[in-house]
C-alpha cells in the first residue's frame, strides 16, 4: 500500500506515507473551514467516513487535537468517537478511555469566566466559547474590540501568572493553564497503544498547533501546516487524506520544512 520516498532535487524529497504513521489532526481550519462563530461551522458529509477509514488504515492511531471541548468534537464528528485531545490538550480521551479526563492542571477561575461573559455582553460581536477548563473569546465578528479584550485578559492572568497564559489563536484569545499545550497531548498519546512506537504526523493551521509540530518532529515525525503544505485549504487536507488511503499522498520536504519558522 505504501511506497518509499523519492528524491526530487538536491535535498528535496517527496515523502510517501508509511504504515507506521500516527495521525494527529487539528479540526477547525485544518479539516473544516472556520466560520464566523465556532457554533456555525459546517462539517463536510464525507469527513467522518474519511477519518474512520484513516483510523483503520493506521491501526487505530488517529487522534483529533483541537481547541474545542471533547463533547463538541463528538457532536461535530458524530457518529465517530475518536481518540481526542480537547481544549488544546487540557482534556484527553485516549483510545482505551471510556470518557474524557483532564490532566491535573488548575481550572480558569469562575470569576474570570464571568468577566469574559460580561465583556461580551457589552461588546456586540464578541463571542464566548465556554469550555470545561475555561473559555475562549472570539472577536472575528468585531475585531475592533480585540485590544480591549486583550487588556481584560492580560489583567486577569496577571493575578495568577505562574498558572495561566493567554493563548492567541486565529481571531480569538483564550486563557489556558501554562502546563497545557498540543505537544503534551501528542506525547501523552504516543506513550500508550495504539500510538506507541509510531511516527507522529501532525497537521494544523494555527499558532496553537506549533507545539504539536515540534512534538512530532522531535521524535522523527512530521509537522505539516495547512498554509505551508496545503495552500491554506481544508479541502486540500481532506483530499490528501483520501490520497493517503490509496497510498498516493506525498509531502514535499521543502514545503514542510519551510512552512514554519523552525
Ligand atoms: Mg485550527
Amino acid at each position: 500500500m505504501f511506497r518509499e520516498d523519492v528524491r526530487v532535487s538536491g535535498d528535496d524529497v517527496l515523502i510517501r506515507p508509511r504504515n507506521n504513521w500516527a495521525l494527529f489532526l487539528d479540526l477547525d481550519g485544518t479539516l473544516i473551514d472556520i466560520a464566523a462563530r465556532p457554533d456555525r461551522v459546517v462539517v463536510p458529509a464525507e469527513l467522518p467516513g474519511l477519518l474512520e477509514a484513516c483510523r483503520l488504515a493506521f491501526g487505530g492511531a488517529l487522534a483529533i487535537v483541537s481547541g474545542r471541548t471533547i463533547a463538541d468534537l463528538d457532536r461535530l464528528l458524530s457518529p465517530l468517537r475518536l481518540p481526542v485531545a480537547g481544549e488544546h490538550g487540557g482534556t484527553l480521551r485516549l483510545a482505551s478511555d471510556e470518557t474524557g479526563w483532564a490532566p491535573k492542571v488548575p481550572h480558569v477561575p469562575s470569576r474570570w469566566r464571568e468577566a469574559m461573559h460580561a465583556f461580551a455582553a457589552e461588546h456586540p460581536g464578541v463571542v464566548v466559547e465556554d469550555k470545561d477548563l475555561g473559555a475562549a473569546v472570539h472577536y472575528r465578528l468585531a475585531p475592533r474590540h480585540a485590544p480591549f479584550l486583550l487588556e481584560l485578559l492580560t489583567g486577569l492572568v496577571a493575578q495568577l501568572p505562574d498558572d495561566f497564559k493567554i493563548l492567541q489563536a486565529k481571531m480569538a484569545y483564550e486563557i489556558q493553564p501554562r502546563a497545557i499545550n498540543k505537544g503534551h497531548a501528542v506525547r501523552t498519546f504516543l506513550a500508550v497503544p495504539p500510538f506507541t512506537g509510531r511516527t507522529p504526523v501532525f497537521i494544523g493551521d494555527d499558532v496553537t498547533d506549533e507545539e504539536g509540530f515540534h512534538a512530532a518532529r522531535a521524535v522523527g515525525g512530521l509537522g505539516l501546516s495547512v498554509d505551508g503544505c496545503f495552500d491554506g485549504s481544508t479541502a486540500a487536507v481532506r483530499a490528501w487524506l483520501g490520497d493517503l488511503l490509496k497510498g498516493k499522498a506525498v509531502v514535499r520536504s521543502s514545503a514542510w520544512r519551510n512552512s514554519t519558522s523552525e
